[in-house]
């Protein structure tokens, strides 16, 4: 079969690399002419963990490649899968322009019989419109299905090679017979369900692990009052087989380039739809107010951070991944310039801080790349550890240590043992663990 994927960011990339290695012919699509020049030639625009190897092997068999042309490819494809972003509004309702300029796009060239599958994170009811404006441009009749997309970046190869379920969205058992044909070899369930369930399928989806960090974090905040340890809470709570001891994460509250803008949508159709006192906006309120509280009470217990230096470890939003939307990185740093510190020196196994929308803060030259993280650490009054990537978590702090300083260690994902390092002589400062109270 031959398919389009349209838009070669983390979803589109991953999802091309491997129906290609799956014996089909694929056309990746973008209108960034620099990351498709760069990917004809084995080159990723972003980092992905086993990416590069499996569009490698799709040029070498030349059933991948990569274009910008949608006369080329789209009069060729029997399915078209839509994987272009769809960030928030300044409203937080969901920027459908993306999606709608790919699919007007796409209808220009459509044969009859192909099936456009939106991978795209899109609301539910939005295919009517897709519909419309697509039936507008052209005469063959549209079949429209929803193949929402619930791959983890750090994972995403291995988890479209193993997903966990397929969502097909349509009514149309036909499509639904091409498409579950299609998924087949990847040995998931396979559910046939309306385009709307599959949409708020995956909002809900989202929202739900939102929520599950949201939580955790708000009992880690009690925590710091009543003596108790959240990651003692934590075990003693996932042996409820209704809760399960997993996906739990206290921390700076979630970030990321979906958790966000999913959560911020549904708040949104939320108070459009009457619901004006909706959980949605207090979470998103709460996270988006969580670094500055933690940050604030942290600045309290370490008697303030004007012309110190300071170590930011983890730059990424999460680890094994170089994406940086929304992480914490980003709203850390102009915290600690605006609280006077002197240098900041960051360090991050992938992300390249000349990369990140942080590189045209005004206070950038107070602010270093490190090459490792001994480097940034020299020195530092204050360490902060914000992405749990395996080489920041077992690093040995104590050689570091510098003795003729009062040093503190924010461990913003309690990976590290508070033992060793109060032991070393570091003030380690956590998430809703007794230890920041008994010990400071
Ligand atoms: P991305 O921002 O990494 O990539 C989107 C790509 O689409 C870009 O390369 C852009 O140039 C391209 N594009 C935009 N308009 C286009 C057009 N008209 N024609 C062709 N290309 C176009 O996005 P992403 O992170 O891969 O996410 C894509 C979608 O998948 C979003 O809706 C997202 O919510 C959803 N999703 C993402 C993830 C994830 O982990 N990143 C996981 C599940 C679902």
């Amino acid at each position: 079969m031959t398919i389009t994927v349209i838009g070669t960011g983390f979803v589109g990339v991953v999802t091309a690399g491997v129906f290609a290695e799956l014996g089909h012919q694929v056309y990746g699509l973008d209108i960034d002419q620099k990351k498709i020049a760069s990917l004809n030639q084995g080159d990723l625009p972003f980092f992905e963990p086993e990416l590069k190897e499996l569009v490698l092997a799709g040029l070498q068999t030349k059933r991948l490649q990569f274009t910008t042309d949608y006369q080329v490819a789209i009069p060729d494809s029997q399915v078209i899968f839509v994987c272009v972003g769809t960030p928030s509004a300044d409203s937080g309702a969901v920027d459908l322009t993306y999606v709608e300029s790919a699919l007007l796009e796409v209808a220009k060239y459509l044969i009859p019989e192909a099936i456009v599958v939106v991978k795209s994170t899109v609301p539910p009811g939005s295919f009517d419109h897709f519909a419309k404006i697509m039936q507008e441009v052209t005469k063959v009749p549209v079949a429209l299905a929803s193949a929402p997309e619930f791959l983890r970046e750090g994972s995403a190869v291995s988890e479209t090679r193993h997903p966990s379920r397929v969502v097909i969205g349509t009514t149309d058992d036909r499509v639904f017979t091409i498409l579950r044909n299609l998924h087949q070899p990847l040995g998931a369930p396979i559910l046939q369900i309306s385009p709307a369930s599959a949409q708020m399928g995956k909002y809900a989806a989202n929202a739900y692990l939102a929520t599950r960090i949201t939580f955790i974090n708000q009992i880690a905040d009690l925590c710091q009052h009543n003596g108790a340890d959240i990651e003692e809470v934590i075990k003693s709570m996932g042996f409820d087989p209704r809760i399960g001891n997993h996906f739990w994460y206290p921390g700076l509250g979630y970030g990321g380039s979906c958790f966000p803008k999913d959560v911020k949508e549904l708040a949104y159709f939320s108070r459009t739809v009457g619901y004006g006192d909706n959980w949605f906006n207090s979470m998103q309120e709460f996270n988006e107010g969580r670094i500055t509280r933690i940050l604030d009470d942290v600045l309290v217990k370490v008697g303030g951070v004007d012309g110190q230096k300071i170590a930011v470890l983890g730059l990424s939003f999460k680890p094994n991944t170089d994406d940086t939307r929304e992480a914490p990185a980003l709203k850390v740093i102009p915290y600690l310039l605006q609280k006077g510190v002197a240098q900041i020196q960051v360090y991050d196994p992938q992300v390249q801080l000349s990369r990140t929308p942080f590189a045209n803060h005004s206070e950038i030259d107070q602010v270093n790349q490190s090459t490792n993280i001994a480097q940034a650490c020299q020195d530092a009054d204050g360490i902060i550890l914000l992405i749990e990537w395996p080489e920041i978590v077992e690093f040995e702090y104590s050689q570091i240590r510098n003795k003729s300083k009062n040093q503190w260690l924010l461990d913003a994902r309690n990976q590290l043992d508070p033992q060793a390092l109060s032991d070393a002589g570091f003030q380690y400062l956590s998430i809703g663990r007794t230890w920041n109270k008994s010990h400071e």
